[in-house]
Order: C-alpha cells, then structure tokens, then sequence
C-alpha cells in the first residue's frame, strides 16, 4: 500500500535544516567545551527568571494560557503598543511557520535572500511556495533587490532578517522604511528582528503597528538567553495579528515558558550585563581574528562572521578543524559568504579555547 501523502510532502527531502551540536556530539562521541555556534546567549536567562520558573514547575500539570495575556501586556508595555499589537508563539521559527500558512498556497511566489536565515525558507517549501531570492551586496541584505523582485512577481511575502544572520550587517533606519514606500502593497514585509536586543534604538526602523504590511519578529532565544524556551514574538497590525487566531497552536506555549519569559522582562539590569557581556566577547573575538591576519564583518548582533582569507572550501576545513578540537561554531552556506565562520559570544573561557584552536585550524586547513 502506497503511503498518500499530499503532493507537497511527496516533493520534499525529508531534512533537519541545521545540524544540531547534539548531533555532532553523537558523532563525535564527546561534548563540545565551546558550544559558540547557534547563537544562542552562554550568558543564560536572568536569575529572577529561572527563580519564578523552578517555582512554576509545581503548576507544570496546567496548560498555560492560550492567550499568552499577562506575557503579551508585559510585551507590548516594553514596546509602548497594545496588546492587540502583538502574538507570542513558540519561537520566531514557529511563528514563521505561521505567517507562511497564512499567505501563501501552492505555486505562490516569496522572495528572501539567498543565504540568509534558511528556516523560512523550509516554511514556505513545506506551503508549496516558490521561494525566489535576491542577492547579498557587500555582505548586507539588498533592499533595491528584493523590493525590485518581490514587485515583479507580485509576492505574497518578503523576507528580510535585520540584522542579518549569518552576517551580522544591518541595514539602517532610514533603509528599511523606505522599503515600504516603494513595495507593492500585496506584498507583506517580514521583518525578522531576532537581534534587535542588542541593536542601538535609533538604528530600528520605526515602522510596525499601524502598518498592515508589516511584521516584525522578535525573540527571547538571543539577549534573554531562553532559547531552549521557544518564546518568540510578532509585533503587527490588530488585523493581522488577530488572523494568527485562526491558524495557530493555542496551546503551543509551554507554562514555564511563558512564566520565565514574563519574569525576564522585568530584569532589565540582567539584560544590560548581557549585552555588555556580549560587547566584550565579540570585541575579544575580533582582536583573535586580526590576531591571526582575518578580517571581520561588523555585526550588529551576539555573533561575529570572520573571513578566513579564501573560499568556502577552505573555510570549511577551519570549521570541521574547530569541531574536532571541541569548539562549535557555523558557517554560512553561500558563496561569497561561506569564506567566513560565524562565531557566537561566549564565556571567557569560551575565547580562550578559540583563542588557542583558531590558529590551528587556519594552519590546518592551509597545509590540507
Ligand atoms: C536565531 C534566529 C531565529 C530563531 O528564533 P527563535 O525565536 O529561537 O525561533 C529567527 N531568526 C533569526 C534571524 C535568527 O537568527
């Protein structure tokens, strides 16, 4: 008996888009001591969260709030917005998931950028979209670009991650928003801002709520250190975020979670020590990067994308050196991009160990 998937399904490979650390650990059979490749914050949630979420364990029998209510006015007071303004999902990721289901059916078309946050991109797959893609310009998401090609296929959505991940680049203020004067209006903005923690306020575009085109996604996994908490969330247009209602798991949200996420907004010093934490780590990494005769890509974000010299083949070797030595870093997947590691802040010691195996690999990888 033929199993009857839909036609979608059928199309697809069956694929875990990123590789987790855990699944090189397996294979390598030994934990990683640097685990500084997915970006997410050595420096852990504020301790008031973790307090208030140890305590919610005791209520963990009880689904959470299917309205995220106590979290969403908490969101949309850090915002000065509404709490018809925002919708909390599991993540940046499965809110993605979301907005795809929403706009797009078979054959639609969607335009990104090539080589920029890939997760999306296996969202609109799984829709059956047709994704079509721009081109980084100087390592930066190209706005001319993807405006220019989400107007001639007329798309349904336009993704654009502000910063960038893997990169790191911003495009400024001034740049987003002119995005929107000169995008067709069937086209809806996805302005994925998971970085915009450590973003200078002035450098954010001030677009959003009372735009129907626009969503802008945030996140607790990056500066608030609660990625393994799967709290993200979408800031928008009443309209639009009350169609979420109509697609997305109610129940989605996990008790803790929403409860720790609350608890961490509330710790705003805990936040400032980790984006200073984070200032110094990236500063540390840039110095061993030019240390060692590389350039760096200026990042606005927890994460630092260093140019090893030559091509992706090469910068691979460094990578796969890096991995056997015990350090988890990524890289990007595209050409000319793909000469560079993207390495996540870390702990002190986290800088030591790169700071001992970068030059290792990159001596490993030029004698191979
Ligand atoms: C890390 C990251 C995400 C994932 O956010 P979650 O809230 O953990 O799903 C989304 N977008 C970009 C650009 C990221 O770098």
């Amino acid at each position: 008996m033929p199993i009857n998937y839909t036609q979608i399904v059928r199309s697809l490979p069956s694929s875990v888009p990123f590789v987790g650390p855990e699944a090189q650990e397996r294979e390598l059979d030994r934990i990683f001591d640097a685990r500084i490749g997915a970006n997410e914050s050595v420096f852990g949630p504020s301790p008031q969260a973790m307090e208030e979420m140890k305590k919610a364990m005791n209520s963990i029998w009880m689904y959470g709030d299917p309205e995220n209510f106590d979290l969403k006015l908490a969101i949309a007071k850090k915002h000065n917005l509404n709490a018809e303004n925002i919708l909390v999902g599991e993540g940046i990721d499965g809110i993605l998931g979301y907005l795809v289901r929403m706009f797009v059916e078979q054959g639609d078309n969607v335009v990104t950028t090539d080589g920029s946050y890939p997760t999306f991109n296996y969202h609109v797959n799984g829709y059956g979209g047709i994704l079509i893609k721009a081109k980084f310009k100087n390592d930066h998401e190209n706005p001319d670009e993807l405006v220019e090609k989400a107007n001639s296929c007329k798309a349904k959505i336009m993704y654009v991650s502000n910063p960038n991940n893997p990169m790191g680049t911003i495009n400024n203020a001034n740049t987003i928003e002119s995005i929107l004067e000169n995008l067709n209006q069937e086209t809806i903005l996805c302005l994925d801002e998971a970085y915009a923690d450590f973003v200078p306020e002035n450098e954010l575009p001030k677009i959003g709520e009372t735009n129907k085109q626009v969503l802008r996604m945030r996140t607790f996994s990056k500066a608030y250190g609660m990625a393994g908490a799967r709290v993200g969330y979408c800031i928008g247009h009443p309209d639009l975020i009350s169609s979420f209602d109509k697609v997305r798991n109610h129940f989605g949200m996990c008790r803790v979670s929403q409860i720790g996420a609350l608890a961490s907004l509330e710790d705003k010093d805990h936040l400032n020590l980790v984006i200073e934490k984070v200032r110094n780590s990236i500063q540390k990494l840039e110095t061993i990067a030019k240390e060692n005769g590389c350039e760096v890509i200026p990042t606005y974000t927890n994460f630092l994308a260093i140019d090893c010299g030559f091509d992706g083949l090469f910068a691979k070797k460094v990578l796969d050196n890096l991995v056997s030595n015990g350090i988890f870093v990524r890289m990007p997947f595209t050409s000319p991009q793909n000469r560079c590691i993207r390495v996540s802040a870390g702990t002190e010691d986290d800088m030591e160990l790169f700071k001992k195996f970068f030059p290792i690999a990159l001596n490993e990888a030029k004698r191979l």
